[in-house]
């Protein structure tokens, strides 16, 4: 008998498909970022916020329990935090690091409900602890703002029905021998992206539906749905706006779209130094920094290749903030200090780029000056790749810089990294903090540097194409 616990449920409830392969069948290539185990992440600020949820709640309830598991049959549940009466009834506490309870959360506690009700046990009461977003943190952690409660009582009765039917389903589909043959679907994104979708996905066509440039995820899924997977034939049934009409004749008649004197004027601009740069930044759900607010982006990390003069060799340099300090001072005066005064900085998609180095302005006025003087010398690199002045049939529909390096170069794919985007970086940099062996902060430290540095590289492989692009 294969038990269903909090995670397995969560699984089951976004599809069954999943909940099926990840306990029978074989595990997922979702990615290397595994080897961090990004979870242990969350599961370091979850653990945090129960403690604090469980200050917060102490005048109302004087014992709660933490991780207190429930079982009957095959159902295991684990619950945040928990109050036993003494008439044996309990009050249930779920902790989330949301703003507010969502519709997985409330099913989730519908799971506790469902097996202390089959184990005959009642339950008084059922609250959800989120976060404030509004909330700054100043001086002390201040749980009373931080924090808010959510009565969830009505909502879970009203799923209460539906819950004994999914657990029912659940036990069934691991029962099967074989994997249920479920397509492909929004549910496949819903409430996260699936691990499997690789693997699920892999008879549809190339290019396909998927490949439509800015067509939302939803129409997406509605046309692959109605027959129409194959991109000629989902084109067909769109009105293309000018980005999809450019990329359809790419892709239709196989050509690349290189617009040169659009190219050409946008270059134009480009002033040497050059600079080529990227930010990394951190979001804490629970603020660490002072003047910072749940879930706010802290800039922590950069690489910069740059070229002195036209014709230089390629040069680098970066910035890795400490793990036990506020970064911002520190990363704002290296950036001040590595940018020089004059030549043009590329970012890609630069305004989280431009608005970190406005935030920094504002708080950090001796520097304000010097930083805005930086902000002025920005240009986005993404511009000919979002006008579709250039665009190639590998981009297959796709903006972001990883995969417009993957269709321009050859080189090494992100994929050998450890570390491979944005928000993998961001939870092993929130991590950082919590490794005593200092050899393994060696290899992380080394591991941010080099994805990074990957990042900036692409961006000078992009600009080299775009320059080529125009010569020939
Ligand atoms: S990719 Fe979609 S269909 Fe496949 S297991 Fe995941 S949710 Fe189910």
């Amino acid at each position: 008998m294969i038990l269903i616990q909090n995670d397995s449920f969560l699984t089951g409830l976004q599809c069954h498909k999943k909940i099926w392969l990840s306990q029978k069948g074989s595990k997922s290539s979702f990615s290397k970022d595994h080897i961090y185990h990004l979870e242990a992440c969350e599961d370091i600020e979850h653990k945090e916020m129960i403690e604090h949820a469980k200050t917060y709640l102490s005048d109302r309830y004087d014992s709660l329990e933490i991780a207190h598991t429930i079982k009957y049959s095959n159902l295991e549940g684990l619950i945040d935090l928990c109050q036993i009466h003494d008439d044996g009834s309990y009050s249930l506490v779920i902790v989330k690091t949301s703003l507010r309870p969502r519709r997985h959360h409330i099913r989730l506690m519908g799971f506790w409900h469902a097996i202390l009700t089959a184990k005959k046990i009642r339950v008084r009461d059922m609250i959800s602890i989120n976060l404030k977003g509004n909330y700054t943190l100043v001086g002390e952690l201040n749980l009373d703002e931080l924090l808010h409660l959510t009565p969830i009582d009505k909502d879970v009765f009203k799923s209460a029905s539906s819950i004994q039917d999914v657990i029912s389903t659940l036990s069934h589909v691991l029962e099967l021998e074989t994997c249920p043959n479920i397509d492909i679907g929004f549910h496949c994104d819903s409430p996260h992206e699936c691990s499997y979708f690789k693997q699920c996905s892999s008879s549809v066509p190339c290019p396909s539906v998927f490949d439509i440039f800015g067509l939302p995820k939803k129409t997406k899924y509605s046309l692959y749905r109605r027959g129409y997977a194959r991109y000629e034939d989902a084109l067909k049934k769109i009105t293309p706006d000018t980005v999809q009409s450019k990329q359809a004749e790419a892709e239709l008649q196989g050509k690349a779209i290189i617009n040169k004197p659009q190219i050409s004027d946008y270059l134009a601009h480009f002033k040497f130094p050059l600079y080529f740069i990227d930010f990394e930044a951190v979001q804490f759900s629970i603020p660490k920094y002072q003047d910072t607010k749940p879930f706010q982006q802290v800039p922590f990390q950069y690489s910069m290749h740059y070229f002195n003069y036209d014709g230089d060799e390629l040069r680098h340099c970066d910035f890795l903030a400490k793990s036990n300090e506020d970064p911002r001072r520190p990363f704002a005066e290296a950036l001040v200090k590595n940018l020089g005064k004059k030549g043009t900085i590329l970012a890609f998609n630069s305004h989280f780029e431009t608005q970190t180095i406005a935030a920094m302005a504002e708080l950090f006025p001796d520097l304000a000056e010097k930083l805005m003087n930086l902000q002025k010398r920005f240009i986005d690199l993404a511009t000919p790749f979002n006008n579709m002045d250039y665009y190639v049939k590998d981009m297959r529909g796709k903006r972001s810089i990883k995969a417009l390096f993957h269709a321009v170069t050859d080189d090494m794919p992100y994929t050998e990294l450890p570390i491979m985007n944005g928000e993998a970086a961001s939870k092993v940099y929130g991590l950082l903090s919590t490794i005593k062996n200092d050899d393994e902060k060696i290899q992380i430290k080394a591991d941010l540097l080099r994805y990074c540095h990957m990042d900036t590289i692409a961006m000078v492989r992009l600009w080299q194409n775009l320059v080529l692009a125009i010569l020939n």
